[in-house]
């Protein structure tokens, strides 16, 4: 018999997968779902951007490429990082990867080691803590309060770094919850980080694009005191509706960009180069498309976070950033996982558990807008029907509603 690592043991998954696949399952079966669980852009990838990538095979490009990604696409983000965060980069210290989560893994590889810690948010994406593990490291939780609208305390978060901390993860906006982290916050952390030179700092900016209202977003870049030691991650995925392609790029530390190339080379040498042609013509040809899906959005914000307050049992608050709505289900009286469990195979409506996202998500469940408005009315409706007949929960749950 073949012996597999132990380490295989430590990973965890991204639940949103699995309730894709059980809602897939159920709509074979005939059952109509709608699917409020998965997070990405319901819109198609904008037409140029498309075509760029097809004329890209056309013309031949069937080759490898660099393996921290073409220059040209390398120069095209430093000029959009420079344009949007305000802060002038070398493309050299730029690595093209497939997908946000590359950076992430390649980060968690790079300080994660037995012994070492690294904080995460709670409740986060799931791949955070899941990888920390992976690489031998622990994962420090710190919490995110719904009251403060799902942003952290900067002294709570600097009060769990140890000798031990190698690395700090911030996501603002937040996927689950749609949090944003107010600029002040980020001052205070930067501030006391300023007394743990040892702890490098990984921001995940996958949806700087997606902020609502009067809110601005507010990257860590410009922070002087940490630059050198901060790794910025962002991508194509969700601000050019192209979570298929498998694009993203991280911003590295001197030095760190080469080592997050020898990951590349040894784990998948390059992005495939239609999809590098497909992000240069997203970056550099025109955005009306991003700003008709903001506008999209942010209609569908207002809607569902109205709807859901309608609901008995829910309270939701205004999520600043993403396409999340994360609301407090704790006085329905159900676990966050039986109510999704129960939601999708009674109601038809595929959500996410809090808890998917850490323990600290029990009694809150992840809404993701990114669907029809219409579907949106109808999945509130239906969950209102279910709700309203009598449903009780299978076991139930003792929490604080406060
Ligand atoms: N970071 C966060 C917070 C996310 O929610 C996601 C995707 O859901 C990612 C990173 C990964 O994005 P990608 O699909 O580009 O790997």
């Amino acid at each position: 018999m073949f012996k597999i690592a132990s380490r295989m043991a430590l990973l965890g998954t991204e639940s949103a997968f699995e309730v894709l696949a059980r809602a897939g399952e159920l709509a074979r079966q005939g059952r109509s779902i709608i699917n409020l669980g998965i997070g990405q852009p319901d819109f198609p990838t904008p037409p140029h951007i498309v075509e760029a990538g097809r004329k890209v095979l056309s013309d031949g490009h069937h080759g490898y490429t660099p393996a921290n990604g073409i220059l040209p696409l390398r120069e095209a983000v430093a000029a959009d990082i420079a344009a949007r965060r305000g802060v002038e980069v070398s493309p050299e210290d730029i690595v093209v990867v497939p997908g946000g989560k590359v950076t992430m893994a390649f980060a968690m590889l790079m300080f994660g080691e037995e012994g070492a810690e690294i904080l995460c948010p709670d409740p986060g994406f799931p791949i955070y803590q899941s990888v920390v593990r992976f690489s031998g490291a622990k994962p420090v939780p710190y919490p995110l309060h719904e009251a403060n609208g799902f942003s952290f305390s900067a002294d709570e978060v600097l009060e769990k770094i140890t000798p031990r901390t190698r690395l700090l993860i911030v996501n603002s906006p937040a996927n689950p919850t749609g949090g944003v982290v107010p600029k002040a916050e980020l001052d205070r952390l930067v501030a006391g980080l300023e007394r743990h030179p040892q702890v490098a700092v990984l921001s995940d900016e996958i949806y700087a694009r997606m902020v609502y209202g009067n809110q601005a977003h507010a990257s860590l870049l410009p922070y002087e005191a940490i630059r050198d030691r901060l790794i910025l991650l962002d991508g194509w995925s969700k601000t050019y509706a192209m979570t298929g392609w498998r694009l993203g790029w991280g911003l590295w530390p001197k030095g760190l960009a080469e080592l997050a190339t020898r990951l590349a080379i040894n784990v998948h040498s390059c992005v495939n180069a239609p999809t590098q042609f497909a992000g240069l013509a997203a970056l550099t040809g025109p955005q009306d498309s991003v700003d008709r899906m903001m506008r999209a959005f942010e209609e569908r914000r207002r809607l569902i976070v109205g709807a859901l307050n309608r609901l008995p049992g829910f309270r939701c608050v205004d999520p600043g950033g993403a396409f999340y709505a994360f609301p407090n289900i704790a006085a329905t009286g159900f676990s966050a996982r039986e109510l999704q469990d129960r939601l999708l195979e009674e109601a038809g409506v595929a959500t996410i558990a809090g808890t998917s996202f850490g323990e600290m998500g029990e009694g809150y469940i992840r809404f993701s807008y990114a669907n029809s408005s219409e579907n949106i009315s109808e999945a509130i409706r239906r969950i209102g029907d279910w709700l309203g007949s009598g449903v009780r929960p299978q076991r139930p749950i003792m929490m604080q509603t406060a």
